[in-house]
């Protein structure tokens, strides 16, 4: 179910894109005369909140929707092969783009992106002005007989790349479920249906307003990312933690954890190293059992709140997770080792233990804030720490 959480906004605007298509002659003349800007109006809002914050993969999604609405709007590809070369080129820039890494939108480590761009367009020009005879045969040969595909315009060519690229672009959902593969596989089929279409207005004004508004829910989905989940270990972050503390009342525990000696082992194994022995603590707090809530407070240091228990209750439950991460060994692999360090460069990869000490306590003890609940578990993990570290105190 939490592979679907973010595919579920694409398809109900997906579902919403067909409804509004076969009932947009229906619509009173006032909201037809709307939808005309509609696609105007959020194009210049996803371009401005792309360039505001920086997202290149939302920038040029928007670019290739603004490239479709253009040749389409302005029937630029008039002859049957250069509309089967932008059928083919606009939804295949969309999981190249998706698989591109953030690289800004101006700025030089921003040139692969615009060469696939450019590459695409001098490809198609070249193409079309020559009329290669090859491309004729590549693009626009009936490869099954014709009578199944009665129901398109589009080359066989055309629709088979459509479906591979379609089934590419799920798979990688699958593989890295997340807002923006999502918002980039509704994208792509909300450019293939409307190329599909046609130079038809209605399928230009719901289409592609449908997919700037899966652009606009990738820019705020990742606002919410960025302000919400720390970035080295993806768990909620410290302002998370806040916003759970104004809510909370009643019965609840919290939970300090610390990881021991990590100043020594960042020394020992260097600070990437370190970082993803952070990495591997978060995947484990993320098992926690006993509905515990997890997040990252700061450095070395994490956070459980147990809503509606006491420390009595969550003790069992922080006990298996001290225990689930001491016996977890940390693969080192030779590479990430102090190359100075000559002794050890000779050896195989070694596993090291990494474990962490807890402090907890509860709001039983009079009307104290979550922050006071906080502090007093804070004191019982220096507790934990003197009594010799790798244990749960109170
Ligand atoms: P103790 O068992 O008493 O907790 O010892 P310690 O060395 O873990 O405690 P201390 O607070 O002195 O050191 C915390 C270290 O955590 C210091 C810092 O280098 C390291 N650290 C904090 N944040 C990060 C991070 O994001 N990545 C890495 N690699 N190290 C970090
Ligand atoms: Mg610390
Ligand atoms: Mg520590």
């Amino acid at each position: 179910m939490k592979t679907f959480k973010t595919l579920i906004p694409v398809l109900f605007l997906i579902a919403l894109s067909f409804y509004g298509y076969y009932k947009y002659v229906q619509f009173p003349s006032v909201i037809i005369n709307g939808i005309v800007f509609l696609p105007v109006f959020l194009a210049v809002l996803v371009v401005g909140l792309a360039i505001h914050f920086n997202r290149s993969s939302v920038f040029f999604y928007a670019v290739t929707i603004i490239i479709a609405n253009l040749v389409l709007g302005l029937s630029l590809a008039s002859t049957e092969l250069s509309y089967a070369l932008l059928s083919i080129f606009l939804p295949l820039l969309i999981p190249v783009i998706t698989m591109l890494p953030e690289r800004g939108i101006i700025s030089a480590r921003a040139i692969p992106a615009y060469t696939v761009f450019l590459i695409a367009i001098l490809f198609s020009v070249v193409v079309i002005m020559t009329s290669a005879e090859w491309a004729n045969y590549i693009f626009l040969t009936n490869w099954l007989p014709p009578r199944y595909f009665d129901w398109t315009h589009q080359s066989q060519t055309v629709l088979i790349i459509s479906f591979l690229a379609t089934i590419y672009m799920i798979v990688l959902y699958f593989l890295r479920p997340s807002p923006h593969v999502a918002s980039g596989l509704g994208i792509m089929i909300m450019l293939i249906v409307q190329l599909h279409s046609g130079h038809v207005s209605r399928s230009l004004n719901i289409f592609s307003s449908i997919a700037f508004f899966m652009c606009l829910y990738a820019v705020m989905q990742e606002s919410w990312r960025m302000a919400y989940l720390d970035e080295l270990t993806e768990l909620p972050s410290r302002r998370a933690l806040r916003e759970k503390f104004q809510k909370i009342s009643g019965l609840y525990a919290v939970a300090m954890l610390d990881v021991d000696h990590f100043k020594k082992f960042n020394d020992t194994y260097g600070h990437d190293t370190g970082d993803a022995v952070l990495r591997m603590i978060a995947t484990k707090l993320k098992k926690v059992t006993g509905g515990g809530s997890y997040y990252r407070y700061g450095g070395e240091e994490f956070t459980i709140v147990f809503n509606g228990k006491s420390t009595n209750e969550a003790r069992l439950h922080l006990e298996n997770l001290r225990e689930l991460i001491a016996t977890t060994p940390f693969v080192i692999n030779r590479a990430s080792r102090r190359i100075n360090d000559r002794k050890e460069k000779n050896k195989k990869n070694k596993s090291v233990v990494v474990t962490v000490s807890i402090g907890m306590a509860d709001s039983t003890k009079g009307s104290s804030s979550p922050w006071d609940v906080m502090k007093s578990a804070d004191k019982a993990l220096y507790r934990a720490k003197e009594k010799g570290r790798n244990c749960l105190s109170e």
